[in-house]
């Protein structure tokens, strides 16, 4: 094949392979032109697209879905290889939950999209009836990031392509061979319904200024104001998936050998680069030592080589940064490292020009710390020791912003408790981080780790625009607050107030009478 000058000038992407450093490929980015082009073929496929049933938009992702399927193993090779994180995470974190996103959603979109029919109580009393209609917006725009790339693409595209949006999806310019994947499984849809756009922030930045519909930003949320200023500009609504520094409680009563695997899981999970991974651990006194004890014996057990590692190196060199520099601070002011703390020694010493970083359990996080005020994303994880559950909840909420938070304690009364006080997108019990994965819950953050919701039938919705479609039922009959305003139609009004209103049975019946001596002179008298 032959390439054009064009082709020879594109600018590339270049795929690191994050175990040694090496780029293992390129990957051709698009140009801001590119962009704006992608959704103007998109804003013409809409219409179709959104006048397609519902039920055959949701056997159109099927058929996606049976592309996965076929390419299973070549997707987690990709995203294995992209992201440095174990097989079974890229299965467990990417590939699973997407199909699991696609079958649950698919299945319940003809229902959380039919219209609704509204106030079945109040509307007739009018003369009215209401229905709300979900109509798609037209063009959704989807930047996704680096961590679980396939995973949080699907997130987006999913509900917005099913919801009869056409899209346009910029994955991360970290993992571009898994953006090169995503285009090969859409195919089977329409031309111009979903595209894959590739490049870094200027690409995300033209998406985003083209203009679309709706948006939907997965990301840090340093850019997510950045992309919630630019929007602004032509009044795009965002719906905002944004970092987190989520807290662990672990209550006197919690069983500490399920607690110490689950934290330990919640914080090193992809090796801590996880958006709810667990950044601050709240042990209350009576069992931090059994709990610290159990926490850093089995962090000993971990692995970071082999075909069955356990935690991989970090997927980008920025992230490397931040976290040596958040561990070195952290030192500096008076932490004490328990555990790691440091380059991960990789047992066949094959890990030079990686971005290696051994998991780090420390203790005494203070708010001088740079992994107070920032998100680390990194295998971090500090412990704190409060006196009780109520400090935990209190420094909990104060002391970082939760996009998840997770209790752990034997009791479901205490759970609940602790739960329905914390501050947070979700709280799980005796778990953490599972609820990205479940389609059927919701997904989404508060505060500074965003707004929006992913997931089920509000996630769905985020996509379509609800519209409130009203029937005169008494079309023969001019309505009693037209014009004019005379004195039997103030009266008539008044009277259907004090109906409404009057805290009194008397009081209602006065309305009552009101209006039933007036309305007839008020209909009359319309013009
Ligand atoms: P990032 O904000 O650097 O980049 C995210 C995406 O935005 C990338 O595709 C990037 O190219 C694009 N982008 C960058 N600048 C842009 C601009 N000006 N306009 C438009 N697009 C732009 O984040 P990252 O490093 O890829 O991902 C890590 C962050 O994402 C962490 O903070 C993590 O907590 C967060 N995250 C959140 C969720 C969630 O569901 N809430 C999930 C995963 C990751």
């Amino acid at each position: 094949m032959t390439t054009t000058r064009a082709e020879a000038s594109r600018p590339a992407l270049p795929s690191f392979d994050p175990a040694t450093g090496r780029v293992m490929a390129e990957v051709p980015a698009n140009t801001p032109d590119e962009v704006r082009h992608a959704v103007a073929r998109a804003r013409e496929a809409a219409p179709g697209w959104g006048a397609t049933p519902a039920r055959d938009r949701a056997s159109a992702l099927r058929e996606v879905r049976t592309r996965i399927y076929e390419r299973m193993d070549d997707i987690v090779d990709t995203i294995t290889r992209g992201n440095g994180k174990p097989r079974a995470e890229a299965l467990a974190h990417d590939v699973l939950p997407t199909v699991l996103t696609i079958t649950y959603l698919a299945r319940i979109a003809p229902r959380a999209l039919a219209p609704q029919r509204a106030g079945t109580l109040a509307a007739p009393l009018l003369g009215m009836s209401s229905r709300i209609e979900w109509r798609p917006f037209g063009v959704v725009g989807c930047i996704s990031p680096w961590n679980y790339p396939l995973l949080l693409s699907f997130m987006a595209l999913t509900p917005a392509l099913l919801a009869g949006n056409a899209v346009v999806l910029k994955p991360s310019e970290m993992t571009p061979e898994v953006g090169e994947r995503m285009r090969e499984v859409l195919e089977p849809l329409p031309p111009g319904v979903a595209t894959v756009v590739q490049g870094g922030g200027e690409v995300g930045a033209a998406l985003v200024d083209a203009p679309c519909d709706k948006l939907c930003f997965i990301g840090s949320t340093a850019t997510g104001r950045r992309i919630a200023e630019a929007a602004a500009k032509h009044l795009t609504p965002v719906v905002m998936e944004l970092g987190g520094q989520d807290a662990a409680i672990v209550c006197s009563d919690a069983d500490l050998d399920l607690a110490s695997s689950g934290v330990l899981w919640g914080a090193f999970l992809n090796a801590g680069q996880t958006c709810c991974a667990i950044e601050r651990a709240y042990v209350v006194d009576s069992v931090a030592d059994r709990f610290e004890e159990l926490l850093v014996s089995k962090l000993g057990r971990l692995r970071q080589v082999g075909d069955e590692m356990d935690v991989g190196p970090l997927t980008v060199p920025r992230q490397l940064e931040i976290v040596e520099r958040h561990v070195e601070d952290a030192r500096s002011k008076g932490a004490r490292i328990l555990a790691g703390g440091g380059p991960a020694r990789r047992p066949d010493g094959n890990g030079s020009g990686g971005l290696w970083f051994a998991p780090t359990v420390l203790a005494g996080r203070t708010k001088d710390m740079a992994l107070f005020t920032e998100e680390t994303f990194g295998p971090v994880l500090p412990i704190v020791r409060v006196r009780d559950e109520d400090e935990a909840v209190e420094r909990a909420n104060r002391e970082g912003y939760n996009l998840t938070a997770s209790v752990w304690t034997g009791s479901r009364r205490r759970a609940n408790d602790v739960a329905s006080r914390l501050v947070s997108g979700t709280v799980t019990i005796n778990d953490h981080a599972v609820t990205a994965s479940a389609p059927w819950g919701l997904w989404g953050g508060v505060g500074e780790s965003g707004y929006g919701r992913l997931h089920g039938k509000l996630g769905m919705r985020e996509f379509a625009v609800p519209v409130h479609v009203a029937t005169n039922l008494i079309p023969w009959v001019k309505r009693p607050y037209w014009y004019p305003y005379d004195r039997a139609t103030n009266q008539t009004l008044h009277g259907a107030a004090e109906l409404f209103a009057a805290p009194t049975l008397s009081g209602r019946l006065a309305g009552l009478g009101k209006v039933a001596r007036n309305a007839l002179a008020a209909f009359r008298a319309k013009i």
